[in-house]
Order: structure tokens, then C-alpha cells, then sequence
């Protein structure tokens, strides 16, 4: 499964990396590290991942259909 994070919804909540810490991670301002960029979610972690999407209160994460 891959997400992507927009660059200009992220506005720095950091909710996704706190429902999905091996998922999002945030730079030091609490910015989603891979915003403006597509990952990929590490095996197993789908539903924490998914947790971490629906979190956002910016709706700045999506699920990228391949
Ligand atoms: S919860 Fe949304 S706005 Fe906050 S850091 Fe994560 S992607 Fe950005």
C-alpha cells in the first residue's frame, strides 16, 4: 500500500506519526517528514496506517491507487 502526504494540507499536527509512529514520521517543527511525497507502508502496518490517514485533521494523507 502507498500514501501520499500533500505538501500544503500538512500543517503540522503530528497526529499521523502518534496513531502511527512506524509509519509517519515528523521533522522537528512536527511536520510529516515525506510531505510532498508519496511511501510506502511497511508490511504488517496497514491498519495503524490507516489509523494515522483518518487522524489527520487536514486530510492531508491519502491512499495512492496503483
Ligand atoms: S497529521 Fe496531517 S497535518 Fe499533521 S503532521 Fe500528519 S500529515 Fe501533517
Amino acid at each position: 500500500m502507498r500514501m501520499k502526504i500533500d505538501d500544503e494540507n500538512c500543517t503540522g499536527h503530528g497526529r499521523c506519526a502518534k496513531y502511527a509512529p512506524n509509519v509517519f514520521r515528523l521533522d522537528d517543527d512536527g511536520y510529516n517528514v515525506d510531505r510532498g511525497s508519496e511511501i510506502e507502508v511497511p508490511a504488517g502496518e496497514e491498519k495503524t496506517a490507516l489509523l494515522g490517514m483518518k487522524s489527520c485533521p487536514e486530510r492531508a494523507i491519502t491512499i495512492v491507487e496503483e
